[in-house]
């Protein structure tokens, strides 16, 4: 008997002890050291560390209600957070954190300490290069997503996965902060930047045929069950050092659009963009790095889209999915997502609840009024337009003519 066969929620004390119980790589260690580090609404995550050795491990453990004592989710998201990143590892073995260990009872999933990398999000908001950054994403994107899709599964087993992986309550909260809240603010959530009030009434709560295209995109999320997709892979869910980069936090994976993987990817690159665009005071450094994420976003798209396409021939086994034309259609229709996907994202963490530290930690008014705006009017366009969003070249241009029209 143990006092971990009941669940409970953790502090750090139960958490050190739990890891020395439970966690191979502690066995016959001393007393462990336990910080909770975690800066979600969701989960409590604790780093635990040998001081003797230096050995550590994160448990990610959630509690029973949300961290602001809100809604219960449930503890499934756990499992499928545990289950989608050794899946993961199967394929990309490079990019993700090695799982040690996943308690139902407890719901702790335990991993490897990963405190050596830096969180991509805050890397980029000190205008830093990761020259990795769009071999390593189109990677994890394409070699994670394309095992799962109906041309190279087999049908049933196929099947089977979506509901093993279903996650009803975590969509729920993408559905409303992404696909609904930004557009009708029904709750009055939504955090408008008092200087952008005017224009964001305007071009988003006033543009009815932008709620149109969300709308349709929101359709698409609830029902293509295309992939099993990480359904949360922002710039905050990626770990980089100069020679490594790892995805985490998948714990909004199901089987959804394939676009929502991509199109979050390019979005949150878009908030960097507007953020070194818009401060950066050294002209020439503002162009280098400017420069290196246009080359990054570009990148990220046009390696993803030719990755994808010969892993496709490569692995499709469906008689049908291999006829002339099928497999560009197919990415075609990814392509036009991903881009519905990226303007969605940017008006979210824009006028929405969660928002972006890229654009809320800019202090000057006239410089945060100046992302905003370029963001908001380029995610109208990448949603209203969004089939002509075929190469990464194509957003580059948009941001770049953008800013041109705002700063004249
Ligand atoms: P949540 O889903 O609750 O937001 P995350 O998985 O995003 O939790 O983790 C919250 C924070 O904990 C991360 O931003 C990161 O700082 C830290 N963290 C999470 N996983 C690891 C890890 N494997 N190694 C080191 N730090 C981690
Ligand atoms: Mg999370």
């Amino acid at each position: 008997m143990s006092r971990f066969d009941q669940y409970f929620c953790m502090n750090e004390k139960d958490a050190a002890e739990y890891a020395a119980q439970r966690l191979g790589i502690f066995a016959g260690c001393g007393p462990l050291e336990c910080k909770e580090i975690g800066d979600g609404n969701i989960n409590y995550v604790f780093r635990v560390r040998d001081p003797a050795t230096g050995k550590s491990a994160i448990i990610k453990h959630s509690g029973v209600k949300t961290r602001s004592g809100g809604s219960t989710l449930g503890f499934d998201h756990s499992r499928i957070e545990a289950e989608i990143l050794q899946k993961e590892a199967q394929y990309v073995p490079n990019l993700v954190p090695v799982v040690y260990d996943y308690d139902p009872v407890m719901s702790c999933m335990s991993m490897e300490d990963l405190s050596d990398h830096a969180i991509l999000r805050y890397e980029l908001m000190k205008h830093k290069c990761f020259p990795r950054l769009a071999d390593d994403i189109s990677d994890f994107m394409a070699k994670t997503l394309l095992p799962t899709i109906d041309a190279v599964m087999d049908a049933e087993e196929k099947k089977e996965a979506v509901k093993h992986f279903t996650n009803p309550p975590l969509c729920k909260i993408t559905e409303r902060l992404v696909y609904t809240e930004p557009y009708t603010n029904m709750s009055g959530k939504n955090k408008v930047y008092p200087a952008n009030a005017g224009f964001v009434a305007q071009e988003i709560y006033g543009d009815k045929s932008l709620h149109l295209e969300a709308a349709k995109l929101k359709y698409q999320f609830m029902n293509n069950a295309q992939a099993l997709i990480h359904g949360d892979l922002h710039s905050g869910s990626i770990f980089v050092k100069a020679d490594s980069t790892k995805v985490f936090d998948p714990e909004f994976a199901f089987y959804g659009p394939i676009g929502y993987d991509v199109g979050n990817m390019i979005g949150n690159m878009c908030f960097a963009w507007a953020n070194a665009t818009t401060t950066m005071k050294d002209r020439r450094e503002m162009t280098e790095y400017v420069q290196w994420l246009d080359t990054t976003i570009t990148d990220i798209v046009d390696l993803f889209r030719e990755k994808f396409r010969s892993l496709f021939h490569e692995k499709a086994t469906d008689r049908m999915a291999k006829i002339d034309g099928y497999c560009d259609w197919y990415v075609g229709t990814i392509l036009s997502d991903s881009a519905g996907v990226a303007g969605l994202e940017m008006i979210r963490r824009t006028v929405g609840v969660a928002q972006v530290k890229d654009i809320t930690s800019i202090e000057n008014e006239s410089e945060r009024k100046l992302a905003e705006r370029i963001v908001l009017l380029c995610a109208k366009s990448f949603i209203m337009k969004r089939d002509s969003y075929v190469n990464g070249c194509d957003y580059v241009a948009e941001l770049h003519s953008t800013l041109q029209k705002l700063a004249c």
